[in-house]
């Protein structure tokens, strides 16, 4: 992938965020996929694979990328003395090697707490925590379970890059819902290890089922593609995706 830097930010960003890049290439190691690849669709994730060298990212669509790395560096270096910080796990599921990364899990109380920071808006909190981010959360307890770290609670850290102050009161006067607070722990329900080990399996079952053809038509279209705003605004293969050109050919998008 070849990051771009159009607006001509300071050298300093393109710089960290290509750093970003690297360490979490590195940090993989020689797995077939991440947790974060696994819970996204197979078609996005196959194109990234297949069209790596022609894929141009602008930095400007990678500032929020890059202001949650400088959020987890900071915090990982100020996590408690026995707590663990950005701890890598990887475990085997149906021949392939999967691994997840966790934020923060405190060990020094008698539950293992799992905390995964979130840098979002308000409102992906709206209607509750993602399903993605309650899988997320789920597979990667269970990846620390079978690696020996005990995970009693998990919770997303939510911090809201577009909270104000104004909105809350203004909320709060209607008496509809928005964050009270820039800083938001939310809960997330814990699920049996019978049941994550079934979505896991379906998901790595599905990703081995896209590796095994080059043409992306042969892959399903992605699940949820937010009535088409996904794919027009946000998607970084969207040039390369058969569904995408379908679409723009029957003028849905033009
Ligand atoms: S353009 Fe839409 S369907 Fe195609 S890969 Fe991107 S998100 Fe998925």
């Amino acid at each position: 992938m070849k990051l771009t830097n159009k607006a001509g930010l300071p050298e300093p960003f393109y710089n960290a965020q290509l750093k970003c890049e690297k360490s979490y290439r590195d940090g993989r190691g020689a797995t077939q996929r991440s947790l974060t690849q696994l819970i996204a669709d197979p078609l996005s994730v196959r194109l990234k694979e297949l069209y790596d060298d022609k894929i141009e990212v602008d930095l400007m669509d990678r500032l929020h990328i890059l202001r949650g790395n400088m959020i987890h560096k900071i915090l990982e270096e100020s996590a408690g003395k026995i707590d663990i910080a950005e701890l890598r796990v990887f475990a085997d599921i149906c021949g392939w090697t999967i691994s997840g990364q966790a934020d923060h899990l405190a060990v020094d109380c008698k539950d293992g707490v799992l905390t995964d920071y979130k840098n979002t808006g308000w409102y992906s909190l709206k209607n509750g925590p993602k399903r993605e981010w309650i899988w997320q959360l789920n597979c990667l307890a269970y990846l620390l379970r079978l690696n020996g770290y005990k995970v009693d609670r998990m919770q997303n850290c939510c911090w809201f890059y577009d909270w104000k102050e104004s909105e809350a009161k203004k909320a709060w006067e209607c008496d509809r819902w928005y964050p009270e607070a820039p800083i938001m722990n939310v809960e997330i329900p814990v699920y049996s290890d019978k049941k994550i080990l079934k979505y896991l399996k379906t998901r790595v079952k599905m990703h081995q089922e896209a590796c095994k053809t080059d043409d992306p038509r042969d892959i399903p279209m992605c699940e949820d593609t937010w009535e088409g705003r996904r794919c027009k605004r946000y998607c970084e293969v969207k040039k390369f995706c058969p569904y995408m050109k379908k679409k723009k050919k029957s003028k849905k998008y033009v």
